[in-house]
Order: C-alpha cells, then structure tokens, then sequence
C-alpha cells in the first residue's frame, strides 16, 4: 500500500489504458497560464471500469496544448482511482466515490483508513486541500462518469444555485436532487465546502461516444466559466448538437419520487426500462410481494435496479416548473 500524500511515481494504467501514464499525485496534466480565473478540477477513473472520462480529459488538455489556447484560470485534470483502473474494476475492496461526506473525511483524515481505496481518497484529498488553498477564483469540479448499460447522458447538479445555471449550458439533461440518491460523492463533498460541483453520466463504458460525450461536456464547462474563449473550443456547434440528440433535448429534471425497498419486498423492475425513458402516472414498471408496482405520476424514470442489491428500486424525475 501506498503512504497516503506520497507521490507516486509515474504509473502506467495496464488493463483499462495501457498507453496512459500517471504523473504524481493522480495528476493527468494541468495547464496554468498564471492568469486569473476559475479553477477547474476535471476527474475520470473514479471508478476503475470507467476510462472514457480519462481519454476525454487528456484529449481536452492535449488540444489546449497543441493549440496553445489562452486559458484564464487553471485547468487541473486528475484520475481517480488508480488501482481499480490498473484492475479494470469499479473499485478494489469499496467504491471509492461514497465517502465524500464531511464526518467520514474527516475520519479518515484521522485514522488514515484501512483499505485501497482509503489510501486513494486521501491522496485526492491531498490534491483537493492544495487545490483550495491556491485557488485564484471559484473551484469548480466536475466529475466525468460512464454507465455499464446504454443510456442517455445525463449531468447531475448539485446545491449550489451556480451550478443550475452552469448545467444550462452543457447541453445535455441536468438532475436536480440526485444527491439523496446518490449521497456521500464527490459532489457533496465540494458543494459542502461551498464550491460548484458537477457530475457527468457521459453513456456506456467502451462506446466511443461516450468519450465525445464527457469531452464536449468538458470543453462548454470550460467556455462557460470563462477558462477557455467560446471561440477556442472545436467543433463548438457540431458538439452542442450532437449532446443535444444524445440527451434527447430532455428539459432539466428535479428528483420528485423515490421507490424505496427492502429485501422482504422481492422488488423486480419490470425489463426494459432505460434510464431516463418516459413513464405515465399509473404505468406498472415493476412488481413486489403486493403486486403491481406503478409510477405515482408521469415523469421520467432514473436508475431503474437491475441489480440484486440496493435500496432504491427506482426514482422519477418530472420538469423543472419555471417561476
Ligand atoms: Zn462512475
């Protein structure tokens, strides 16, 4: 095991990314000119089966340089989980993207932790606290996912009201409320400390538009904050369209409904359902001891389970009411 705050030498990626290497402390490249801005923390890998986000990243830092674009502010790209990545595995012994809530960071700041993935978190830890203290503008960070199953892309948006509005501009479908979902990532840890935080569902593990996906989504946060002139960005209107078809022009969703369950309910999501799909008020999307399970009203059905462990049998999303 690694020591926590230690550099690691350079690393190369064998299962997942075999052509990638890792400089110290999880760093992928940053590009900082000393100008004034936003700082951008851009990671990928934060489980380990999931590469897209990596190649998006190094594919953003690599066009900046080889266009020697101006950038105002500081771009820092990062890779997660680094063992899991060597393994090919979402994670080695837990999921390195739960435990971002301050009580448990704090825990782990003071024993050090036990397994992989403690030594990991610590390490980003290490990166995060530097990244804070230095900062010359807002920190945003976005966290670049992909799915295990087809599914439209989707950004999560966190508490903090700059984060909405930045969500607008990335074309793709923004979650309101996914945090009670999904509690203890990245997201609230940023969020908590006061900072902007993004995550993006970018579409399935190996398909290369998922690595377009999560790059295009990269480059508009980018331009949205003013780190990187609209004008710098490639291919700007052949992106915007291209996540707009993907999302399929989905308006921004608030999290309204969450499915409960518990083992003794033998809860089973009808088959079919995609993340995201259209579901009216009354539809039977799965079936437990009672019998039919139906959605409570029309909406959007996200994270149906699939799988046989979890709590949550499903969520709706419904439209964002405009004030
Ligand atoms: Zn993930």
């Amino acid at each position: 095991m690694r020591d926590p705050g230690d550099f690691i030498d350079p690393t190369l990626l064998t299962t997942v990314l075999p052509d990638v290497r890792v400089g110290p402390d999880h760093r992928l490249g940053e590009i900082d000119h000393g100008q004034p801005g936003a700082t951008v923390i851009l990671s990928g890998g934060m489980h380990g089966n999931e590469p897209a986000g990596i190649r998006a990243i190094l594919q953003v830092l690599e066009s900046l340089r080889t266009a020697n674009t101006p950038v105002a502010g500081r771009i820092l790209g990062l890779c997660g989980n680094i063992g899991a990545l060597r393994l090919g595995a979402r994670y080695s012994d837990r999921d390195l993207n739960r435990r971002w809530d301050l009580p448990s960071v704090t825990q782990l700041r003071a024993t050090r932790g036990h397994v992989a993935e403690d030594v990991e978190q610590l390490e980003l830890l290490h990166v995060f606290d530097g990244e804070i203290a230095q900062a010359r503008g807002p920190i945003v960070h976005l966290d670049l996912h992909s799915m295990s199953a087809d599914g439209v892309p989707f950004i999560v948006v966190c508490s903090h009201p700059q984060s909405a509005a930045l969500a607008q501009n990335l074309c793709l479908p923004g979650i309101l409320g996914l945090e009670d979902a999904i509690p203890a990532t990245t997201l609230e840890y940023f969020t908590t400390l006061g900072h902007i935080a993004l995550a993006v569902e970018g579409g399935q593990h190996q398909s290369p538009a998922t690595v377009d996906t999560l790059e295009s989504v990269a480059w508009l946060l980018l331009a949205s904050l003013g780190v990187v002139a609209w004008t710098a960005v490639p291919d700007l209107e052949g992106r915007r369209d291209r996540l707009r078809n993907r999302g399929l022009n989905l308006p921004p969703l608030r999290v309204t409904y969450r499915h409960g369950i518990t083992p003794a309910d033998h809860f089973h999501m009808k088959p079919g359902y995609r993340n995201l799909q259209a579901v009216h008020a009354g539809e039977v999307v799965a079936q437990d001891n009672n019998g039919p399970v139906s959605a409570p009203t029309d909406g959007w059905i996200l994270l149906p389970l699939y799988q046989a462990i979890g709590t949550d049998g499903f969520f709706l999303g419904s439209q964002i009411v405009q004030a």
